[in-house]
């Protein structure tokens, strides 16, 4: 026998004599861990409110009590964050967690599926750092955002919680295809291309038989891909409706990436949960969606990214052309649609831009008509209310996951103090302090 198998025989005994020696010690079930922590002031975002010297309980991953009226039980381990302004952990309801452009040419000839596998988890994390406990994923090749959120579940990689939308369900040669090379040339891999009834059915069926939480449609055209008007509807109605009749049936939620006005209003009718982006949105579309209470998720952050670093990124002249044509107009719209009061929840498109940036938005939001605290609700209450968590994510009350962060200053005052979280909590486990 070599050194080798004789360790390996030792190791075996000594595990199966460790678990005879628990069972005889008969030592009780671990309870869960209790906290306490001592916030400053303390955010409640269900109420707009805020609240000094607050104390919040959290047992294992949830929390049990939280106000100005708890006191500190004795034996709990107690935070201190007396000199922190405390919220809930904020949620980023359009993200891209498994990749992030460096070069176009580059990423689309010269990377794998494997290479964006190996790195997402550095992406989570740094998500997770930056103060957001839990991401809406739109859209991601290969299923690598279901290996991603269930390893995140599974306590093996550190980010934050997940809904995951597996491949962006879209028309061939639209936003989701690849588009502007040769037809010589061919992709491997998992497809989100649908056309017509039958494969849309089929399609949303596979990408939840493998563990899709909500389907992505791409109702138009898009800005960052080779195809031609931003604006273009890239779906029937008929297709539309089908995408959301099935998704239905099996318990999930649309998010429709829309750019243009037409097909922004065709996917409302349809009924989708959400409108992403919503560009060249027009008054009747506005009204249609307050009508119907479909949520808004502009990113107004990310065109000054992808203007200041296009040379760097490698998109073609045309896409840097959508760019420009779409940027502004966004924001005049995300104005208006929030003056009109239609229900907006924060997505970022993180992905497009540095994963970890995603607070950037925040100060857009603020620039373009909201109070702080309405940009901090729609990254909170109204996220969860998204996502369908309502209670579990996005407030700081018991019963919900101990998901909270904090930092110096006054995100009241300065919203922009988001951008620096300097202490964050998931599931009643500390990442960052
Ligand atoms: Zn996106």
């Amino acid at each position: 026998m070599n050194k080798r198998v004789i360790s390996l025989i030792a190791c075996l005994y000594l595990s199966i004599s460790l678990t005879v020696m628990s069972k005889q010690t008969g030592e009780p079930k671990q309870q869960p861990k209790r906290i306490a922590i001592k916030a400053g002031r303390l955010l409640d975002t269900k109420s707009g409110a805020v609240t000094n010297n607050a104390v919040i309980l959290i047992e294992g991953d949830k929390i049990t009590a939280a106000g100005p009226n708890v006191t500190v039980p004795a034996e709990v381990e107690v935070i201190d964050l007396k000199d922190k302004t405390v919220a809930p952990g904020l949620i980023d309801c359009h993200t891209h967690m498994t990749f992030q452009p460096g070069n176009y040419y580059e990423d689309i000839f010269r990377k794998s599926p494997i290479d964006v596998a190996v790195i997402a988890h550095v992406y989570a994390r740094r998500t997770l750092e930056a103060g957001f406990t839990t991401v809406r994923d739109v859209g991601a090749g290969e299923f690598i955002d279901v290996a991603l959120r269930n390893a995140i579940n599974r306590g093996d990689v550190v980010g934050p919680r997940m809904q995951v939308a597996t491949l962006a369900v879209g028309a061939t040669g639209g936003h989701v295809d690849i588009n502007g090379f040769s037809p010589y040339l061919k992709f491997g891999g998992f497809s989100g291309l649908a056309d017509g009834v039958d494969e849309i059915r089929k399609l949303i069926r596979f990408e939840i038989k493998y563990g899709a939480d909500l389907i992505k449609m791409h109702a138009t055209a898009g800005v960052l891909s080779e195809e031609e008007s931003v604006g273009a509807p890239q779906f029937s109605q008929e297709e539309m409706n089908t995408v959301v009749e099935e998704a239905k049936m099996w318990g999930k939620r649309v998010a429709a990436h829309a750019h243009g006005t037409e097909g922004i209003k065709r996917a409302v009718r349809a009924g989708v949960t959400s409108i992403e982006h919503g560009s060249l949105i027009d008054d009747e579309g506005i009204k249609m969606m307050k009508e119907r209470g479909t949520y808004l998720v502009a990113d107004i952050y990310n065109d000054d990214y992808i203007l200041a670093e296009y040379t760097k990124l490698g998109y073609p002249d045309k896409i840097i052309e959508k760019e420009r044509l779409v940027g502004r107009t966004q924001r005049e719209n995300f104005q208006k649609a929030a003056k009109a009061g239609v229900k907006l929840a924060y997505g970022t498109d993180a992905g497009v831009y540095p994963h970890g940036w995603n607070a950037k938005q925040f100060a857009h939001m603020v620039k373009w008509g909201l109070t702080p605290m309405q940009a901090i609700q729609a990254a909170t209450v109204n996220a969860a209310d998204l996502l369908g968590w309502n209670d579990k994510v996005g407030v700081i009350a018991p019963g919900a996951f101990a998901d909270i962060i904090a930092v110096d200053g006054d995100p009241l005052k300065d919203v922009t103090e988001l951008e620096r979280v300097k202490f964050v909590m998931k599931g009643g486990m500390i990442y960052k302090k």
